[in-house]
Protein backbone atom coordinates (compact mmCIF):
# COMPACT_ATOMS: atom_id res chain seq x y z
CA UNK A 1 0.00 0.00 0.00
CA UNK A 2 1.41 3.40 -0.87
CA UNK A 3 1.41 5.96 2.20
CA UNK A 4 -1.76 7.24 3.38
CA UNK A 5 -1.70 9.89 5.94
CA UNK A 6 -4.56 11.10 8.09
CA UNK A 7 -4.88 14.36 6.82
CA UNK A 8 -7.56 17.51 9.21
CA UNK A 9 -8.08 19.49 6.33
CA UNK A 10 -9.97 16.88 4.68
CA UNK A 11 -10.74 14.16 7.91
CA UNK A 12 -9.34 11.36 5.88
CA UNK A 13 -6.62 9.01 5.47
CA UNK A 14 -5.55 10.41 1.78
CA UNK A 15 -3.22 9.11 -0.06
CA UNK A 16 0.53 10.84 0.22
CA UNK A 17 2.19 12.68 -2.82
CA UNK A 18 4.11 16.11 -2.51
CA UNK A 19 3.74 18.73 -4.83
CA UNK A 20 7.64 18.35 -6.33
CA UNK A 21 8.38 15.12 -7.13
CA UNK A 22 10.66 13.18 -4.50
CA UNK A 23 11.01 16.48 -2.12
CA UNK A 24 8.25 16.70 0.62
CA UNK A 25 8.24 20.32 2.58
CA UNK A 26 7.64 19.78 5.78
CA UNK A 27 6.91 22.04 8.56
CA UNK A 28 6.44 21.76 12.35
CA UNK A 29 5.09 24.03 15.35
CA UNK A 30 8.17 24.43 17.93
CA UNK A 31 8.45 25.10 21.26
CA UNK A 32 7.91 28.10 23.32
CA UNK A 33 11.38 28.73 25.05
CA UNK A 34 9.84 30.08 28.24
CA UNK A 35 10.05 26.55 30.11
CA UNK A 36 11.26 23.50 29.91
CA UNK A 37 9.81 20.99 27.44
CA UNK A 38 7.31 18.45 29.11
CA UNK A 39 6.81 15.12 28.15
CA UNK A 40 3.42 15.87 26.50
CA UNK A 41 5.01 18.41 23.69
CA UNK A 42 7.51 15.93 23.24
CA UNK A 43 5.42 13.14 22.65
CA UNK A 44 4.16 15.33 19.56
CA UNK A 45 8.12 15.54 18.38
CA UNK A 46 8.35 11.79 18.63
CA UNK A 47 5.41 11.68 16.17
CA UNK A 48 6.68 14.55 13.84
CA UNK A 49 10.06 12.27 13.68
CA UNK A 50 8.00 9.03 12.78
CA UNK A 51 6.73 10.75 9.76
CA UNK A 52 9.95 12.48 8.88
CA UNK A 53 11.47 8.61 8.96
CA UNK A 54 8.88 7.11 7.18
CA UNK A 55 8.46 10.23 4.52
CA UNK A 56 12.93 9.31 4.44
CA UNK A 57 12.10 5.45 3.87
CA UNK A 58 10.21 6.13 1.38
CA UNK A 59 12.84 7.64 -0.57
CA UNK A 60 11.94 11.42 -0.34
CA UNK A 61 13.94 13.94 0.22
CA UNK A 62 12.76 16.06 3.64
CA UNK A 63 13.32 19.61 3.90
CA UNK A 64 12.28 19.74 7.87
CA UNK A 65 11.68 22.91 9.38
CA UNK A 66 10.87 23.36 13.15
CA UNK A 67 11.00 27.13 14.60
CA UNK A 68 11.16 28.07 17.94
CA UNK A 69 9.22 30.69 19.23
CA UNK A 70 11.24 33.16 21.41
CA UNK A 71 8.45 35.65 21.36
CA UNK A 72 5.07 36.74 20.80
CA UNK A 73 3.10 33.97 22.37
CA UNK A 74 0.54 35.46 24.57
CA UNK A 75 -0.60 33.74 27.87
CA UNK A 76 -3.81 33.48 26.33
CA UNK A 77 -5.49 32.27 23.27
CA UNK A 78 -7.54 35.66 23.21
CA UNK A 79 -4.38 38.36 22.72
CA UNK A 80 -4.94 39.23 26.34
CA UNK A 81 -2.27 38.83 28.72
CA UNK A 82 1.27 38.76 28.90
CA UNK A 83 4.38 37.79 26.58
CA UNK A 84 4.95 33.84 27.43
CA UNK A 85 9.21 35.40 26.94
CA UNK A 86 8.79 38.46 29.54
CA UNK A 87 6.97 36.18 32.08
CA UNK A 88 9.86 33.62 32.07
CA UNK A 89 12.11 36.53 32.41
CA UNK A 90 10.44 37.74 35.44
CA UNK A 91 9.89 34.42 37.24
CA UNK A 92 13.49 33.35 37.07
CA UNK A 93 15.24 37.08 37.15
CA UNK A 94 17.05 36.44 33.78
CA UNK A 95 16.50 38.63 30.71
CA UNK A 96 14.18 37.32 27.49
CA UNK A 97 16.98 36.68 25.56
CA UNK A 98 19.03 34.38 28.10
CA UNK A 99 16.03 32.66 28.54
CA UNK A 100 15.48 31.77 24.85
CA UNK A 101 18.62 31.11 24.76
CA UNK A 102 18.80 28.32 27.80
CA UNK A 103 15.71 27.03 27.13
CA UNK A 104 16.43 26.39 23.51
CA UNK A 105 19.66 24.60 24.28
CA UNK A 106 17.80 22.29 27.26
CA UNK A 107 14.75 21.64 24.40
CA UNK A 108 17.85 20.62 21.72
CA UNK A 109 19.27 18.56 23.99
CA UNK A 110 15.75 16.91 25.24
CA UNK A 111 15.60 16.28 21.16
CA UNK A 112 18.67 14.67 20.70
CA UNK A 113 18.06 12.11 23.72
CA UNK A 114 14.96 10.36 22.06
CA UNK A 115 17.17 10.19 18.75
CA UNK A 116 15.06 12.84 16.82
CA UNK A 117 16.56 13.70 13.63
CA UNK A 118 18.22 17.19 13.10
CA UNK A 119 15.53 19.31 11.36
CA UNK A 120 16.84 21.32 7.93
CA UNK A 121 16.54 24.31 9.94
CA UNK A 122 15.43 25.55 13.65
CA UNK A 123 14.24 29.59 12.42
CA UNK A 124 13.67 31.66 15.55
CA UNK A 125 11.08 33.83 15.44
CA UNK A 126 13.01 37.23 16.50
CA UNK A 127 15.33 36.19 13.78
CA UNK A 128 12.23 36.76 11.02
CA UNK A 129 10.90 39.77 11.99
CA UNK A 130 11.72 41.99 8.98
CA UNK A 131 9.48 39.10 6.90
CA UNK A 132 6.60 39.42 9.73
CA UNK A 133 6.16 42.75 9.25
CA UNK A 134 6.01 42.37 5.13
CA UNK A 135 3.43 39.64 6.01
CA UNK A 136 0.81 42.31 7.83
CA UNK A 137 1.98 44.92 5.34
CA UNK A 138 0.36 42.38 3.01
CA UNK A 139 -2.11 41.68 4.65
CA UNK A 140 -3.05 45.09 5.23
CA UNK A 141 -2.87 46.39 1.77
CA UNK A 142 -5.47 43.59 1.03
CA UNK A 143 -7.73 45.05 3.19
CA UNK A 144 -7.75 42.24 6.20
CA UNK A 145 -6.36 44.36 8.79
CA UNK A 146 -7.89 46.84 11.37
CA UNK A 147 -6.01 48.42 14.01
CA UNK A 148 -7.09 48.76 17.52
CA UNK A 149 -5.47 52.04 19.12
CA UNK A 150 -3.71 51.33 22.19
CA UNK A 151 -3.52 47.88 21.64
CA UNK A 152 -2.30 46.70 18.15
CA UNK A 153 -2.96 45.57 14.30
CA UNK A 154 -5.41 42.90 13.94
CA UNK A 155 -6.75 40.19 11.44
CA UNK A 156 -10.53 40.56 10.68
CA UNK A 157 -11.56 37.00 10.42
CA UNK A 158 -14.96 37.86 8.73
CA UNK A 159 -13.21 38.98 4.87
CA UNK A 160 -12.06 35.63 5.15
CA UNK A 161 -15.56 33.62 4.77
CA UNK A 162 -13.36 30.84 4.49
CA UNK A 163 -12.03 30.33 8.81
CA UNK A 164 -14.60 28.43 10.31
CA UNK A 165 -14.02 25.70 7.74
CA UNK A 166 -10.54 23.87 9.26
CA UNK A 167 -11.54 23.10 12.40
CA UNK A 168 -15.59 23.08 11.53
CA UNK A 169 -16.56 26.46 14.05
CA UNK A 170 -19.30 27.38 15.17
CA UNK A 171 -18.87 31.20 14.87
CA UNK A 172 -22.25 32.47 15.75
CA UNK A 173 -22.07 30.39 19.13
CA UNK A 174 -18.56 31.50 19.81
CA UNK A 175 -20.02 35.34 19.54
CA UNK A 176 -22.30 34.70 21.82
CA UNK A 177 -20.52 33.00 24.59
CA UNK A 178 -17.57 35.20 24.00
CA UNK A 179 -19.91 38.67 24.61
CA UNK A 180 -17.92 39.49 27.82
CA UNK A 181 -14.40 38.02 27.77
CA UNK A 182 -13.78 39.43 24.06
CA UNK A 183 -10.79 42.22 24.48
CA UNK A 184 -11.83 45.83 23.64
CA UNK A 185 -12.47 47.17 19.91
CA UNK A 186 -12.22 43.30 18.35
CA UNK A 187 -14.83 42.74 15.75
CA UNK A 188 -15.21 39.58 16.70
CA UNK A 189 -14.22 36.98 19.21
CA UNK A 190 -12.27 34.85 16.35
CA UNK A 191 -10.16 38.06 15.19
CA UNK A 192 -6.34 38.13 16.28
CA UNK A 193 -3.85 39.95 16.51
CA UNK A 194 -0.83 40.26 14.05
CA UNK A 195 1.30 43.09 15.56
CA UNK A 196 0.88 44.26 19.17
CA UNK A 197 2.03 47.65 20.60
CA UNK A 198 4.41 48.54 22.98
CA UNK A 199 2.17 50.73 25.86
CA UNK A 200 3.92 53.07 28.37
CA UNK A 201 3.32 51.56 31.28
CA UNK A 202 5.14 48.33 30.51
CA UNK A 203 8.87 48.57 30.50
CA UNK A 204 9.08 45.04 27.64
CA UNK A 205 12.64 43.47 26.58
CA UNK A 206 12.02 42.32 23.08
CA UNK A 207 10.25 45.60 20.86
CA UNK A 208 10.79 46.45 17.12
CA UNK A 209 10.25 49.27 15.16
CA UNK A 210 7.36 48.95 12.88
CA UNK A 211 5.53 50.46 10.35
CA UNK A 212 2.44 50.80 12.90
CA UNK A 213 4.44 51.82 15.97
CA UNK A 214 6.95 49.97 18.66
CA UNK A 215 5.58 46.68 19.40
CA UNK A 216 6.38 42.86 19.18
CA UNK A 217 4.69 40.29 16.42
CA UNK A 218 1.46 38.23 17.31
CA UNK A 219 2.43 34.91 17.66
CA UNK A 220 0.60 33.20 14.94
CA UNK A 221 2.61 35.63 12.25
CA UNK A 222 6.02 33.84 12.68
CA UNK A 223 4.92 30.68 11.54
CA UNK A 224 3.06 31.65 8.38
CA UNK A 225 6.29 33.94 7.84
CA UNK A 226 8.89 31.66 8.67
CA UNK A 227 7.21 28.90 6.85
CA UNK A 228 6.70 30.59 3.31
CA UNK A 229 10.20 32.28 3.54
CA UNK A 230 12.04 29.13 3.52
CA UNK A 231 9.76 26.47 2.01
CA UNK A 232 7.80 28.51 -0.23
CA UNK A 233 3.94 29.50 -0.56
CA UNK A 234 2.35 26.12 -0.37
CA UNK A 235 3.68 23.09 2.30
CA UNK A 236 3.08 19.70 1.85
CA UNK A 237 2.91 18.85 5.36
CA UNK A 238 1.97 21.10 8.25
CA UNK A 239 2.39 19.64 11.77
CA UNK A 240 1.76 20.11 15.35
CA UNK A 241 -0.39 18.77 18.64
CA UNK A 242 -4.18 19.11 18.21
CA UNK A 243 -4.53 21.48 20.23
CA UNK A 244 -3.01 24.04 17.67
CA UNK A 245 -6.09 23.24 15.60
CA UNK A 246 -8.88 25.69 16.38
CA UNK A 247 -6.93 28.63 17.10
CA UNK A 248 -3.11 28.60 16.00
CA UNK A 249 -3.50 26.76 12.66
CA UNK A 250 -6.99 28.31 12.02
CA UNK A 251 -5.23 31.99 11.94
CA UNK A 252 -2.07 30.49 10.12
CA UNK A 253 -4.43 29.55 6.72
CA UNK A 254 -6.13 32.67 7.17
CA UNK A 255 -3.68 34.73 7.47
CA UNK A 256 -1.29 32.77 4.76
CA UNK A 257 -3.72 32.12 2.04
CA UNK A 258 -5.49 35.72 2.14
CA UNK A 259 -1.64 37.20 2.06
CA UNK A 260 -1.25 34.60 -1.17
CA UNK A 261 -4.83 33.37 -2.35
CA UNK A 262 -2.64 29.64 -2.15
CA UNK A 263 -3.31 26.53 -0.39
CA UNK A 264 -0.92 26.89 2.87
CA UNK A 265 -0.48 23.27 3.72
CA UNK A 266 -1.65 20.50 1.46
CA UNK A 267 -1.61 18.32 4.26
CA UNK A 268 -2.26 18.84 8.09
CA UNK A 269 -1.04 16.05 10.95
CA UNK A 270 -2.18 16.53 14.64
CA UNK A 271 -0.89 14.67 17.08
CA UNK A 272 -2.85 13.15 19.95
CA UNK A 273 -2.48 14.74 23.37
CA UNK A 274 -0.20 12.93 26.43
CA UNK A 275 -2.82 13.33 29.78
CA UNK A 276 -1.99 13.03 33.02
CA UNK A 277 -2.96 10.02 34.20
CA UNK A 278 -4.73 10.94 38.01
CA UNK A 279 -3.17 9.97 40.91
CA UNK A 280 -0.23 8.87 39.44
CA UNK A 281 2.18 11.23 40.81
CA UNK A 282 3.35 11.95 37.37
CA UNK A 283 4.77 14.96 38.71
CA UNK A 284 7.05 13.52 40.64
CA UNK A 285 4.34 13.50 43.81
CA UNK A 286 4.61 17.32 43.70
CA UNK A 287 0.79 17.09 43.72
CA UNK A 288 -0.54 18.57 40.69
CA UNK A 289 -3.97 17.81 39.00
CA UNK A 290 -3.42 14.92 37.50
CA UNK A 291 -6.23 13.41 34.63
CA UNK A 292 -6.10 16.94 32.28
CA UNK A 293 -4.05 17.59 28.75
CA UNK A 294 -0.59 17.70 30.11
CA UNK A 295 0.52 21.45 29.79
CA UNK A 296 3.32 24.49 30.85
CA UNK A 297 0.99 26.81 32.05
CA UNK A 298 -0.12 24.62 34.86
CA UNK A 299 3.21 24.73 36.13
CA UNK A 300 3.53 21.26 37.59
CA UNK A 301 4.38 19.16 34.69
CA UNK A 302 7.25 15.62 33.61
CA UNK A 303 9.85 16.71 31.79
CA UNK A 304 12.49 13.89 30.14
CA UNK A 305 15.35 15.02 32.87
CA UNK A 306 12.50 13.63 35.57
CA UNK A 307 12.09 10.77 34.06
CA UNK A 308 16.08 10.29 33.13
CA UNK A 309 16.96 10.81 37.49
CA UNK A 310 14.18 8.26 38.18
CA UNK A 311 15.97 5.91 36.12
CA UNK A 312 14.40 5.67 33.08
CA UNK A 313 16.09 6.24 29.50
CA UNK A 314 14.84 8.30 26.82
CA UNK A 315 14.50 5.42 24.73
CA UNK A 316 12.05 4.31 27.63
CA UNK A 317 10.04 6.79 26.59
CA UNK A 318 10.25 6.61 23.01
CA UNK A 319 9.13 3.43 23.14
CA UNK A 320 6.08 4.42 25.51
CA UNK A 321 5.18 6.44 22.71
CA UNK A 322 5.25 4.03 20.01
CA UNK A 323 2.85 1.70 22.20
CA UNK A 324 0.09 3.94 20.84
CA UNK A 325 -1.14 5.34 17.66
CA UNK A 326 -0.24 9.30 17.12
CA UNK A 327 -3.46 10.53 16.49
CA UNK A 328 -5.35 8.86 20.12
CA UNK A 329 -4.77 10.56 23.41
CA UNK A 330 -2.23 8.60 25.41
CA UNK A 331 -2.51 8.77 28.98
CA UNK A 332 1.06 8.81 30.96
CA UNK A 333 1.71 6.71 34.08
CA UNK A 334 4.57 5.42 35.90
CA UNK A 335 2.97 1.83 35.06
CA UNK A 336 2.73 2.09 31.65
CA UNK A 337 6.36 3.74 31.62
CA UNK A 338 7.64 0.35 33.43
CA UNK A 339 5.97 -2.15 31.29
CA UNK A 340 7.52 -0.06 27.86
CA UNK A 341 10.66 -0.51 29.58
CA UNK A 342 10.23 -4.05 30.51
CA UNK A 343 9.16 -4.55 26.85
CA UNK A 344 12.21 -2.79 25.21
CA UNK A 345 14.39 -5.01 27.65
CA UNK A 346 12.78 -8.22 26.22
CA UNK A 347 12.94 -6.94 23.06
CA UNK A 348 16.77 -5.73 23.07
CA UNK A 349 17.66 -8.93 24.36
CA UNK A 350 16.40 -10.92 21.52
CA UNK A 351 17.76 -8.26 18.91
CA UNK A 352 21.38 -7.45 20.86
CA UNK A 353 22.16 -11.67 19.87
CA UNK A 354 21.23 -10.39 16.19
CA UNK A 355 23.99 -8.12 15.87
CA UNK A 356 26.67 -8.57 12.95
CA UNK A 357 24.63 -11.30 11.67
CA UNK A 358 22.70 -9.63 8.76
CA UNK A 359 22.23 -11.16 5.02
CA UNK A 360 20.07 -10.05 2.41
CA UNK A 361 16.28 -10.87 3.00
CA UNK A 362 15.26 -13.78 -0.12
CA UNK A 363 12.91 -16.00 1.71
CA UNK A 364 9.27 -15.32 1.18
CA UNK A 365 8.36 -15.67 4.84
CA UNK A 366 10.70 -12.46 5.22
CA UNK A 367 9.55 -10.93 2.58
CA UNK A 368 6.12 -11.26 3.89
CA UNK A 369 6.87 -9.95 7.19
CA UNK A 370 9.21 -6.89 5.56
CA UNK A 371 5.71 -6.00 3.82
CA UNK A 372 3.47 -6.44 6.37
CA UNK A 373 5.75 -3.96 8.51
CA UNK A 374 5.90 -1.78 5.97
CA UNK A 375 1.85 -1.91 5.45
CA UNK A 376 1.62 -0.92 8.95
CA UNK A 377 3.99 1.83 8.78
CA UNK A 378 2.05 3.70 5.46
CA UNK A 379 -1.38 3.28 7.06
CA UNK A 380 -1.11 6.59 8.49
CA UNK A 381 2.02 5.77 10.72
CA UNK A 382 0.71 2.60 12.71
CA UNK A 383 3.64 2.09 14.60
CA UNK A 384 1.69 0.11 17.49
CA UNK A 385 0.88 -2.75 14.96
CA UNK A 386 4.11 -2.18 13.72
CA UNK A 387 5.89 -3.03 17.18
CA UNK A 388 4.00 -5.64 17.25
CA UNK A 389 4.51 -7.11 13.88
CA UNK A 390 8.86 -6.75 15.23
CA UNK A 391 7.87 -8.59 18.05
CA UNK A 392 5.80 -11.66 16.50
CA UNK A 393 9.05 -11.73 13.58
CA UNK A 394 11.72 -12.74 15.97
CA UNK A 395 9.63 -15.17 17.45
CA UNK A 396 8.82 -16.95 13.96
CA UNK A 397 11.44 -20.40 13.97
CA UNK A 398 10.69 -19.92 10.23
CA UNK A 399 12.85 -16.92 9.75
CA UNK A 400 16.58 -17.25 9.63
CA UNK A 401 18.48 -14.86 12.26
CA UNK A 402 20.83 -13.21 9.31
CA UNK A 403 17.34 -12.62 7.67
CA UNK A 404 15.90 -11.04 11.27
CA UNK A 405 19.13 -8.94 11.97
CA UNK A 406 18.71 -7.00 8.50
CA UNK A 407 14.51 -6.72 8.92
CA UNK A 408 15.56 -5.39 12.18
CA UNK A 409 18.08 -2.75 10.95
CA UNK A 410 16.13 -1.46 8.39
CA UNK A 411 12.37 -1.08 10.53
CA UNK A 412 14.67 0.36 13.13
CA UNK A 413 15.38 3.06 10.65
CA UNK A 414 11.51 3.87 11.19
CA UNK A 415 11.39 3.33 14.90
CA UNK A 416 14.59 4.86 15.52
CA UNK A 417 14.77 2.53 19.29
CA UNK A 418 18.64 2.32 18.36
CA UNK A 419 18.41 -1.22 18.37
CA UNK A 420 21.55 -1.88 15.91
CA UNK A 421 23.21 -0.90 19.12
CA UNK A 422 24.10 -3.18 21.84
CA UNK A 423 25.26 -0.56 24.70
CA UNK A 424 22.15 0.01 26.80
CA UNK A 425 20.85 -3.69 27.49
CA UNK A 426 23.95 -4.43 28.65
CA UNK A 427 22.71 -2.52 32.03
CA UNK A 428 22.04 -5.31 34.43
CA UNK A 429 18.67 -4.71 36.37
CA UNK A 430 18.56 -2.79 39.81
CA UNK A 431 16.85 -4.83 42.61
CA UNK A 432 13.26 -2.54 42.78
CA UNK A 433 14.44 -1.35 46.48
CA UNK A 434 17.29 0.85 45.17
CA UNK A 435 15.44 2.63 41.95
CA UNK A 436 13.92 5.38 43.91
CA UNK A 437 17.12 6.00 45.52
CA UNK A 438 18.45 7.34 42.30
CA UNK A 439 15.62 10.26 41.94
CA UNK A 440 16.54 10.97 46.08
CA UNK A 441 20.78 11.05 44.44
CA UNK A 442 19.18 13.31 41.74
CA UNK A 443 17.40 15.86 44.33
CA UNK A 444 20.37 15.57 46.34
CA UNK A 445 23.13 16.66 43.50
CA UNK A 446 20.59 19.30 41.95
CA UNK A 447 20.11 20.57 45.89
CA UNK A 448 24.05 20.73 46.20
CA UNK A 449 24.28 18.21 48.81
CA UNK A 450 27.29 16.48 48.06
CA UNK A 451 27.47 14.76 51.65
CA UNK A 452 24.24 13.27 50.75
CA UNK A 453 24.28 12.39 47.25
CA UNK A 454 27.97 10.34 48.05
CA UNK A 455 26.31 8.67 51.11
CA UNK A 456 23.66 7.29 48.01
CA UNK A 457 26.47 6.72 46.15
CA UNK A 458 27.75 4.32 48.90
CA UNK A 459 24.52 2.44 49.29
CA UNK A 460 25.16 1.35 45.55
CA UNK A 461 28.58 0.27 45.82
CA UNK A 462 27.54 -1.80 48.99
CA UNK A 463 25.12 -3.63 47.05
CA UNK A 464 27.79 -3.96 44.00
CA UNK A 465 26.46 -1.01 41.98
CA UNK A 466 28.85 1.36 40.69
CA UNK A 467 27.11 4.33 39.59
CA UNK A 468 28.07 6.53 36.38
CA UNK A 469 26.89 10.03 35.62
CA UNK A 470 26.79 9.85 31.58
CA UNK A 471 27.24 13.56 29.83
CA UNK A 472 23.91 13.79 28.51
CA UNK A 473 22.35 14.26 32.92
CA UNK A 474 21.71 10.21 32.20
CA UNK A 475 22.81 7.83 35.30
CA UNK A 476 23.74 4.61 34.26
CA UNK A 477 25.24 1.41 36.96
CA UNK A 478 27.78 -1.39 36.70
CA UNK A 479 27.18 -4.66 38.42
CA UNK A 480 30.35 -5.30 40.31
CA UNK A 481 30.94 -7.81 43.51
CA UNK A 482 29.59 -6.14 46.65
P1 LIG B 1 4.31 24.76 22.96
O1 LIG B 1 5.74 24.78 23.38
O2 LIG B 1 3.37 24.90 24.10
O3 LIG B 1 4.02 25.76 21.86
O4 LIG B 1 4.00 23.30 22.36
C1 LIG B 1 4.87 22.60 21.53
C2 LIG B 1 4.14 21.43 20.86
O5 LIG B 1 3.65 20.49 21.83
C3 LIG B 1 2.91 21.83 20.04
O6 LIG B 1 2.88 21.11 18.83
C4 LIG B 1 1.74 21.46 20.94
O7 LIG B 1 0.58 21.22 20.19
C5 LIG B 1 2.27 20.20 21.59
N1 LIG B 1 1.64 19.84 22.88
C6 LIG B 1 1.34 20.65 23.93
N2 LIG B 1 0.82 19.93 24.97
C7 LIG B 1 0.76 18.63 24.56
C8 LIG B 1 0.32 17.40 25.17
N3 LIG B 1 -0.15 17.34 26.43
N4 LIG B 1 0.42 16.26 24.44
C9 LIG B 1 0.92 16.27 23.18
N5 LIG B 1 1.36 17.40 22.55
C10 LIG B 1 1.28 18.57 23.22
ZN1 LIG C 1 2.97 27.34 14.59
Amino acid sequence: MPLHLHNTATRSKDPFEPLTPGLVKMYCCGPTVYHFAHIGNLRTYVFEDLLRRTLEFSGYEVRHVVNITDVGHLTSDADTGEDKMEKGARREGKSAWEIAEYYTRAFQKDWKALNLLEPTEWPRATNHIGEQIALIEELKAKGYTYSIPGDGIYFDTAKFPRYADFARLDIEGLQAGARVAVTEGKKSPTDFALWKFSTPEVQRQMEWESPWGKGFPGWHIECSAMAMNILGETLDIHCGGADHIRVHHTNEIAQSEAATGKTFARFWLHGGWLLEAPDDGADGGKGGKGGGKMSKSSGEFVTLDVLIQQGYSPMDYRYFCLTAHYRNYLNFSHAGLDSARDSLRNLRKRTDALIGKSVPVRSDKGQEWQSRFLEAVNDDLNFPQALGILNLMLKDADVLDGEKATLVAEWDALLGLGLTVAEKSEIPDLPGDLTPLLAERADARKRKDWARSDALRDQFRARGFVLKDNPDGSVGWEKVSA
